[in-house]
């Protein structure tokens, strides 16, 4: 995967989302999906920052690459845009809980923008630690109550869609923990 540029300016503050959810399995590092990185720092993010793997360098979640407004902030809506499959036209949701910002006029206006412009939406959810997520494309599901211009109609199917995924029998990802980044004097702290 190669990165996006980034926005200036903006920074992940004590966001540490994707430290968490996304899984890593790398010679000197691998943790299930679902785990918090050993490394991360509750509040301060990333311990090992300067030597921390080639992946943790180049993942982004979308709300630092494109103009989301701060309500977009993964810790704070519960939603990851997902960097992944967005340069084929599909922008996945990747929804951690179900916060209120699913219900905000924020969420439904931004959503309806993209599938009016021909981009297509997916929604995903995390299963229990060490499994994949369950994920589906909603774009044809959501454009009735969008076209009807029907927020509420809207929000009905994003959780219709989300209590189906629900039901996905989530595999095992099959990653063994390993936490080996070293700097030259040894382990890292
Ligand atoms: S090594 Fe650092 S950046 Fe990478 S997942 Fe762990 S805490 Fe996050
Ligand atoms: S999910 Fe996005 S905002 Fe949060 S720590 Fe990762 S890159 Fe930063």
């Amino acid at each position: 995967m190669t990165s996006l540029p980034l926005l200036p300016g903006r920074t992940c503050g004590g966001c540490v989302e994707c430290c968490r959810v996304i899984p890593l399995d790398l010679p000197e590092l691998a943790k299930p999906t679902g785990e918090l990185c050993a490394y991360c720092v509750d509040g301060a993010g990333c311990s090992v920052h300067a030597i921390r793997p080639q992946t943790c360098r180049i993942w982004f979640c979308l709300w630092r690459v494109v103009e989301l407004s701060d309500d977009w902030r993964p810790d704070h809506s519960g939603v990851i845009v997902r960097p992944d499959g967005v340069e084929d036209g599909i922008i996945t949701l990747y929804v951690l809980r179900r916060s209120d910002f699913l219900a905000s006029p924020e969420f439904f206006m931004t959503v309806a923008g993209w599938i009016a412009e021909g981009i297509q939406v997916a929604l995903s959810i995390p299963g229990p630690v060490g499994t994949y997520p369950a994920r589906a494309v909603v774009t044809d599901w959501l454009r009735p109550a969008i076209e009807d211009g029907d927020p509420a109609a809207f929000l009905a199917r994003v959780m219709r869609s989300l209590d189906t995924l629900a039901e996905h029998d989530f595999q095992p990802d099959g990653v063994a923990r390993r936490y080996a980044v070293t700097t030259q004097d040894g382990p890292a702290a």
